[in-house]
């Protein structure tokens, strides 16, 4: 059996820093491979050496296999570990790594292939004697339709009737040449009320298969995971032999290697079927780390050393639960949100509480890579255990300075449909986290609170300047905030909140929730400008300082709708003159491989139209200009005087 050196990681991000954890156990060197945007990356300070490939576009570094198989061969690496996402499902990358003597850790270049295919893995699968969705009769309905050679969730359609199918088909056939290359589609029978269950499996060299259980991964958003556990609430002993044994059975037929994911759907009735195979490590895999005590990345490398499985079946010891922390905004349709992260603050880790993340507390969130910021995982004796510990992790997480799906997940954990385990993937999922405009006022007045504190000590710091006068304090202006898009002012004088002391980063306050005792709370605040980053138990607030006297064009009258990441224009919704309403569609872009509907936020008139279909469009780009209705009338009006 041979030894790696020394591993190449193509990949960033958590997945890079998780795989380089793993290396330095193992005593094995690393490599990382890194863009510009990523220089200060903890991948890269994490590894051993570093390769710089490319500028921030995927495509020209994380994607590049010229760059990356010569940055192996510069440092000497003897295997490539290619992560999830990127290059990993790449069959081209897996032959290139081969021709070059690298050890590429994952299946061989001909099973990613066949693989790839979604067709052809059905095919596959059926042969294996494993049942796979029903291709359905004509008449049929609901319908799905999605891209063959297809991943993410992207690009899939649920038709409900004969009228819309034509259309559908040509929209997801356009949908998947552009994402995928391929405009190869298939069409499913819809599974009603499903979960998406599936069964970790590993192959070794030498013709043994075994599983490692299954992840329920039912919900999700857009047929995007965003919480998965092991085991399955919805898996009986006898479900969980049967479709682990068609997991093993399609595993060995195809002579599989490494490790893989084979995906089914789980009828109400108990039947299952056949999805696909994800012919790499899971983002999801550290639930069935948790549950198996075994390492996967461990184990991939050893398979790829030449090791043989170990030949007893592990046990599934506990639950084991995952939330994805994403970089995105519930309140704006789930847009991945860049900016800093200000303040990032991890719940302590343990045997039974495990954080994986590639982010740091000051990094830049930016638009060219999946903006997940970290797994949070916990393990305990049973579900209900598991949940509330993962539900405590993510109250205690601080990130802030980006939008986040934190107090999305939250809510999603606290769901009784969830609590219950009957959340399947076609669960409706709350649009949105519920405003609780009493609490923002809190969050508002503990700022005003601050910038008083703050203006007090400049004032002292500084004698020369006369302090200004102010000998009644209740006489003191309101101060005017904005937490998202609504706006609070904040008197000095409030019945729910008392100081107790207060710093240049924190205040202690009594808040009175209702009538009577108040109850104690430290709240964290970080400023940049004019925003306050305010955070406690109670939640966390991004609060934004209004000027005393706004502008017209400062407090919002004015509209651009800006690209919120690259992207190219599909469509254009309005034109010139055209009167819009705060939540009309503007403009539908195609980022991240997903349509994006660009919208108004106020009310008003288009003034201009400044892109073209299909055109390629820049983060921060403007797309259309809006006029509010009264800078409009106003217009009207002065013009009409002339
Ligand atoms: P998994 O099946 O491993 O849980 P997903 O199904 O969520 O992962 O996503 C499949 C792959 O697509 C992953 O490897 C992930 O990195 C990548 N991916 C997920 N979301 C996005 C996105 N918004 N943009 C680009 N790639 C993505
Ligand atoms: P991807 O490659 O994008 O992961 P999958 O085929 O694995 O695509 O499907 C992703 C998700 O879409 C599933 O987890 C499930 O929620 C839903 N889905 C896929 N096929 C069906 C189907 N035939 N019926 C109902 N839901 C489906
Ligand atoms: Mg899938």
């Amino acid at each position: 059996m041979k030894h790696f050196r020394k591993i190449l990681v193509a990949n960033r991000g958590e997945i890079a820093v998780r795989i380089m954890r793993t290396c330095r156990t193992m005593g094995i060197e690393t490599v990382a491979v890194y863009s510009d945007f990523d220089r200060d990356a903890l991948h890269v300070r994490m590894a051993d050496q570093a390769v710089l490939i490319g500028p921030a576009p995927a495509r020209d570094s994380y994607l590049n296999i010229e760059k990356i198989v010569s940055a192996a061969r510069l440092t000497g690496a003897d295997a490539i570990h290619p992560g999830y996402g990127f290059l990993s499902e790449n069959a081209g990358f897996a032959s290139a790594c081969e021709e070059a003597g690298i050890v590429f850790i994952g299946p061989r270049a001909e099973v990613i292939r066949a693989l790839g295919s979604k067709n052809e893995a059905r095919k596959l699968a059926q042969e294996a004697g494993v049942p796979i969705v029903p291709t359905p009769a004509e008449h049929e309905f609901p319908k799905l339709i999605k891209a063959s050679a297809g991943g993410g969730g992207r690009g899939m359609r649920i038709v409900r009737s004969a009228a819309e199918f034509q259309e559908s088909f040509a929209a997801a056939q356009g949908e998947a040449e552009r994402a995928f290359g391929d405009g190869t589609l298939l069409v499913e029978r819809y599974i009603e009320g499903a979960r998406h269950v599936e069964v970790q499996i590993f192959g070794d060299h030498h013709g043994n298969v075994m599983h490692l259980f299954e992840r329920d991964c039912s919900l999700q958003r857009r047929h995007q995971k965003i919480i998965e556990e092991s085991p399955s609430p919805a898996v009986t002993p006898e479900i969980r032999r049967r479709m682990t044994d068609a997991a093993v059975s399609l595993a060995q037929k195809i002579g599989y290697t490494n490790a893989g994911t084979v995906e089914f759907l789980l009828a109400p009735s108990g039947d299952f079927y056949f999805i696909e195979v994800n012919t790499r490590i899971q983002v999801e895999h550290p639930v069935t780390e948790m549950v198996t005590g075994l390492d996967l990345v461990r184990l991939q490398i050893e398979v790829a050393q030449g090791a043989t499985l170990p030949a007893a079946q592990p046990e599934q010891m506990g639950h084991a639960i995952e939330a994805r922390l994403y970089a995105e905004d519930p309140a704006n349709e789930f847009l991945p949100s860049t900016g800093v992260l200000h303040v990032w603050q991890l719940p302590e880790a343990s045997t039974a509480l495990r954080v994986d993340t590639g982010v740091e507390e000051g990094i830049e969130i930016g638009v060219y890579y999946d903006p997940l910021l970290a797994k949070i995982i916990a393990h305990a004796g049973d579900r209900e255990s598991a949940i509330r510990k993962l539900t405590h992790a993510l109250r205690s997480l601080a990130a802030q300075g980006v939008q986040t799906n934190r107090e999305f997940l939250i809510a999603l954990l606290e769901n009784e449909e969830f609590l219950a385990g009957r959340a399947h993937t076609g669960f409706q999922l709350p649009a949105s986290v519920p405003v609780d405009e009493a609490l923002d006022r809190v969050f508002c007045a503990v700022a005003r609170i601050y910038i008083e504190r703050s203006e007090q000590s400049r004032r002292s710091i500084l004698p020369s300047i006369p302090p200004r006068f102010r000998n009644n304090p209740t006489a003191a202006p309101a101060m005017k905030f904005a937490i998202g898009s609504r706006d609070h002012a904040i008197n000095p004088s409030n019945s729910v909140l008392e100081v107790l002391t207060s710093s240049n980063d924190h205040v202690d306050a009594l808040v009175f929730h209702s009538q009577g005792r108040g109850v104690r709370y430290r709240f964290h605040i970080c400023q940049h400008g004019t925003d306050y980053y305010v955070r406690s138990s109670l939640g966390q607030r991004h609060i934004q300082r209004l000027p005393r006297f706004p502008e017209r064009t400062a407090a919002g009258q004015h509209q651009s709708a800006n690209s919120p990441m690259p992207g190219q224009v599909l469509r254009i919704l309005v034109a010139e003159g055209q009167s819009v309403e705060p939540g009309d569609a503007l403009v539908v872009l195609e980022a991240m491989k997903m349509e994006q509907t660009i919208k108004a936020t106020i009310q008003g008139v288009v003034r201009a139209v400044l892109v073209k279909a299909a055109e390629v469009v820049a983060p921060g780009q403007m797309l259309v200009e809006i006029e509010s209705v009264e800078d409009a009338n106003e217009h009207a009006n002065s013009s009409a005087k002339h």
